[in-house]
């Protein structure tokens, strides 16, 4: 599938009018279309969250599927609610956190969950 970005609110989306070089990535399900819309002469895709096709690109790298795959479990680790932690004895970490330390690569991540 073709995938955009969103560089105002960082979403990534699937796109639905992409370039005809642009990079392919393995089929998901969890990303939304972009928005499509129309008016008096022609139909154009938009941001479903703002609304505009202002900030979309289509550079979208690895790094940025990989955050895509890791989804929900981003950011419940990054908004703190995570358990794990690299302290000793501690849990070591959830898979979001190995990703957001460099542990594993954004590789990784795709080999793991595609
Ligand atoms: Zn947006
Ligand atoms: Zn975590």
């Amino acid at each position: 599938m073709k995938l955009c970005k969103c560089n105002n609110c960082e979403g990534i989306f699937e796109d639905l009018n992409p370039q005809v070089n642009a990079k392919e990535f393995p089929d998901i399900k969890n990303v939304k279309p972009l928005k499509r819309m129309k008016d008096k002469d022609s139909i154009f895709f938009v941001c479903p969250t703002c609304k505009t096709d202002d900030f979309l690109s289509d550079d979208v790298d690895n790094k940025d599927f990989a955050k895509l795959l890791l989804g929900e479990e981003l950011s419940k680790h990054i908004k703190e609610k995570c358990e794990c932690d690299l302290t000793e004895g501690g849990k070591g970490l959830c898979f979001a956190g190995q990703f957001t330390e460099n542990i594993i690569s954004e590789e990784d991540v795709i080999d793991e969950l595609t």
